[in-house]
């Protein structure tokens, strides 16, 4: 048995020991191949034709192979489908290499880092991420190299923090140690231990791929020399490790310099509103619960974002709602003057119509793979911003005046572009037609060599034509051949003989060649040489030098991302009729009218109905809701914190009147039978997810747990929700929703002074019920019907005998020592002409029946695109 593998099986293992962990694509020729285990994978995975080679053993060695020409197609699948793909050239002329060509991989391309690919999406950032860890605290580190941007920040001890953090970057790559990557391919928190619960988090946020790598020495050199001193100072120690091994491992598989990863954005997590990730899959901020899908999410509302780097930054928005009252003034400032300036909102959009994105051509241009096409189209963005700016400055907001001064048109870069580069450049650099008339005398004198040349074959036709007599003489022109004289068959004979030397024969004609032609042919074809090179060497140079712009153009792509995110919230909350919240550093909640957005959005033709909150140290900070399944309680507590999400992000709220204190956590635990995790019961997840509550929730946290202490049996199920409640009540202060099944928790009323029984208005009557899905005070029970009776106009003999007689039987029941079925508490007493009632639709039987169709129908309706 042979086991010596011919030399270029030997090269192929030994680069191949350079990247392991991925798929390579090794050159031969015209051909990318694969051999071995990737062979097999990749001729799987991207269903190509499994062959065999001979490498020099008794074993043929599996293999396969894509068309260097079309390998971006086969890579970007290979990448999409969670595998690194390594690309290995020929790194010296075949013709003049003694031996095996000289081969080495000039790129790995992973989830994380991909440049270019149909699957990026333009709204989404797409980020590589860094774990790392002192012993005590978390690093993180997370750069999406397409746009340049590099968030770095510390999470403390805390995985779920973590957990939270790394969820809001939802990375498609993660690189850390291995002893780190343990915790992301942990089972996801174990039923039987508490603690899981950030390992479930973390598992939850598990991107496509885990790398394995480790910082190095040269990792912290690179670092030192790619970013200014002071930002790499400022960097807590775990996370100046994060970033260089980042920068390490982007170096590692880019091979070149990144120029447009310049700037460290550190921040503190406790910055923005801080939401684990079930919270924000439960809000539904970016995609719903259920198909996942984005539309029907907070982000398809609100996303009016005329550019792509606007749709980024209104997601981050979104994802990151700011803690500070100034600077969510600045963006309601703004916001309210393109609400109510509808031609500036106009005049911006407008302006922001032709704009790409910059921030993705500056990637590709620090990266050295922007063509002519993307320097023109930086070119037409630029000569967008003087008419931005103009409309900023005339909207008459202070915030969107300053970000016009950070609005650089950057007119040096627009007009070196102008002056080079054609209007209708190609695709390709390599084939010309890129560079302007006039830029370069070189290149024009050249082309003119080419044009006269052209022109000297059009008369050289014309005169053979004339001395042969033959009408059809033609002159064409072939790669293999060059220029030739073409004769048809049935002409041949009236050439006269040794006119022409005989080329090529072909079925129905002869193509001949002469001295003369072929001479011009060499000066023609050399000037076309000439000329290629010569607009693939200007085109570089301009583009190198708009590389020396970055960073203008990035703060000026970031500023546009942000007049672009306000427009989109003004037009939004003007045409929802969306009003300006009062956020407050204070405690106090009050809503009136409020409504859930989304919900209100995808019911077209019902009506929403709007619902006042108050949460407050005066009037209460804890509701405890009750009412019967599909009442609308979870719609409501959702919309309480979606509320205080928009406003902390500088939106106007579905609400006539808001004032919202800076929240700075929302907690939400609503079942959902999909976020069974590791086959966990709901009732564990649950008792999980109230631990981390009880342990993170502060007094300026929201708490909203829908069907509090269901799963387990109904008499532990209730003593666990009390004793939550009145935990959360005693010890934390926070506000707090809360609905449960459990109306016997009503009394709790009575014994802890924050709480209110509050429920769904449902009318009954016989069997019929229909859900009124208006919020009134007052625990579910039989009252509600009476309740129904007021406000639907019975005389008022009639309402307060009724509350009369009920009274009796309840205390009656009390005395007789029977279990306390319905609400313990008092019915709620409700005044006509209270603000509860005022403030909804006029409510008319026939009415109600309608509202309770619409909204049956906009649960099975998709949502219309708003
Ligand atoms: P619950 O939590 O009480 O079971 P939901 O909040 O899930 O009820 O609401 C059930 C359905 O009722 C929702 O899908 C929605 O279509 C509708 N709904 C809820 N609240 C309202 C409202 N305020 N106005 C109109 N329809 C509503």
């Amino acid at each position: 048995m042979t086991t010596t593998y011919t030399p270029m099986i030997q090269q192929y293992l030994s680069v191949k020991e350079q990247a392991k962990d991925a798929i390579l694509l090794f050159r031969l020729g015209d051909f990318y191949e694969m051999f071995f285990d990737d062979a097999l994978e990749a001729s799987r995975e991207l269903e190509i034709t499994l062959t065999g080679r001979d490498g020099g053993t008794d074993t043929r060695i599996p293999m396969c192979g894509v068309p260097h020409h079309s390998a971006e197609n086969y890579i970007a699948r290979l990448v999409e489908k969670g595998y690194k793909v390594a690309v290995c050239e020929q790194v010296e002329d075949p013709t003049e290499a003694k031996g095996v060509v000289r081969r080495e991989i000039v790129r790995i391309v992973t989830p994380g880092t991909v440049m270019d690919s149909k699957a990026l999406g333009d709204g989404a950032n797409n980020y590589i991420a860094t774990v790392t860890y002192d012993g005590l605290v978390y690093g993180l580190a997370a750069c999406d190299i397409t746009t340049g941007e590099l968030y770095v920040t510390e999470a403390g001890g805390s995985l779920e923090l973590l957990a939270d953090e790394l969820n809001t970057y939802r990375p498609s790559e993660i690189v850390a140690s291995e002893e780190l990557l343990g915790l992301f391919r942990g089972k996801a928190g174990d039923g039987d231990n508490v603690e899981g619960g950030g390992a479930g988090a973390l598992a939850a946020a598990k991107p496509a791929v885990l790398t394995a790598r480790s910082v190095t020495p040269e990792h912290e050199a690179l670092l030192q020399e790619h970013f200014d001193a002071a930002s790499v100072a400022a960097l807590p120690a775990v996370s100046r490790e994060g970033v260089a091994l980042l920068l390490g491992y982007l170096h590692e598989t880019q091979k070149r310099s990144l120029g447009h990863v310049k700037t460290i954005r550190h921040y503190e997590p406790n910055h923005y509103m801080i939401m684990d990730p079930f919270t924000r899959r439960n809000l539904e901020l970016t995609e719903t619960v259920r198909e996942r899908s984005r539309k029907g999410s907070l982000l398809w509302l609100l996303d009016r974002t005329v550019t792509a780097m606007g749709a980024r930054a209104l997601r981050r928005w979104i994802e990151k709602p700011l803690m500070n009252v100034a600077a969510i003034e600045e963006r309601l400032e703004a916001v309210d003057a393109l609400y109510r300036g509808l031609i500036a909102r106009e005049d911006v959009r407008m302006a922001l119509r032709d704009v790409y994105d910059l921030e993705r051509l500056v990637g590709r241009i620090a990266y050295g793979s922007a063509n002519a096409r993307d320097l023109l189209a930086l070119r037409v963005s630029l000569a967008q911003v003087p008419s931005l700016v103009a409309a900023c400055r005339a909207s008459g907001s202070e915030t969107l005046r300053r970000l016009a001064e950070r609005l650089d048109p950057c007119a040096d870069v627009h007009d070196a572009i102008a002056a080079a580069i054609g209007d209708e450049p190609p695709v390709s650099v390599r084939d010309g037609g890129m560079i302007r008339e006039g830029y370069d005398a070189y290149l024009d004198q050249l082309r003119e060599a080419g044009r006269n040349g052209r022109q000297w074959i059009a008369e050289l036709e014309r005169q053979e034509r004339e001395a042969t007599g033959i009408k059809s003489l033609k002159i064409g022109y072939n790669k293999v051949f060059g220029y030739f004289i073409e004769i048809t068959k049935a002409n041949v004979a009236s050439l006269p003989e040794g006119r022409y030397e005989r080329k090529q024969t072909l079925a129905n004609a002869e193509r001949y060649v002469t001295p003369e032609l072929k001479e011009k042919e060499a000066l023609i074809l050399e000037a076309q040489d000439k000329m290629v090179d010569l607009e693939y060497e200007l085109f570089a140079g301009v583009r190198d030098s708009v590389a020396a712009h970055i960073p203008r153009l990035q703060r000026l792509a970031e500023t546009i991302a942000a007049v672009d995110a306000l427009q989109s919230l003004a037009a939004v909350s003007a045409e929802r009729r969306f009003h300006r919240p009062r956020v407050t550093d204070g405690y106090d909640l009050q809503v009136k009218l409020g409504r859930h957005p989304v919900v209100e959005a995808v019911m077209d033709g019902g009506t929403f109905i709007a619902n006042d909150t108050e949460l407050s140290e005066q009037g209460g900070s804890m509701l405890l809701i009750t009412g019967p399944n599909m009442a609308g309680k979870s719609t409501y507590m959702r919309q309480v914190a979606v509320i205080c999400l928009m406003a902390q992000i500088g939106c106007f709220v579905p609400a006539e009147e808001a004032v919202i204190p800076i929240v700075d956590r929302i907690f939400t635990r609503i079942g959902a039978a999909d976020d069974l995790i590791g086959g966990q019961s709901t009732f564990m997840v649950e008792m999980m997810d109230i631990q981390i509550m009880t342990e993170k929730a502060t007094p300026r946290s929201l708490v909203i747990i829908d069907e509090l202490g269901r799963g387990t049996s109904t008499g532990e199920g209730m003593a666990i929700a009390q004793a939550v409640i009145e935990f959360l009540h005693d010890r934390v202060g926070c506000k707090t929703l809360v609905s449960t099944h459990f109306h016997e928790l009503a009394h709790l009323e009575d014994s802890l002074r924050q709480l209110r029984n509050v429920c769904m208005a449902v009318k009954e009557s016989g069997r019929d019920v229909t859900f009124l899905r208006k919020l009134i005070p007052g625990a579910a029970s039989t009252s509600y019907g009476i309740y129904c009776a007021q406000i639907a106009g019975l005389p008022e003999t009639i309402i307060s005998r009724s509350y009369e007689l009920l009274h009796a039987f309840e205390a009656r029941s009390q005395l007789e020592g029977s279990a306390v079925k319905q609400a313990g508490g008092r019915p709620a007493e409700v005044k006509s002409g209270s603000e509860s009632q005022a403030s909804g639709p006029p409510l008319a039987q026939p009415q109600w029946h309608a509202q309770q169709q619409s909204s049956a129908q906009a649960q099975s309706s998709e949502p219309a695109e708003p």
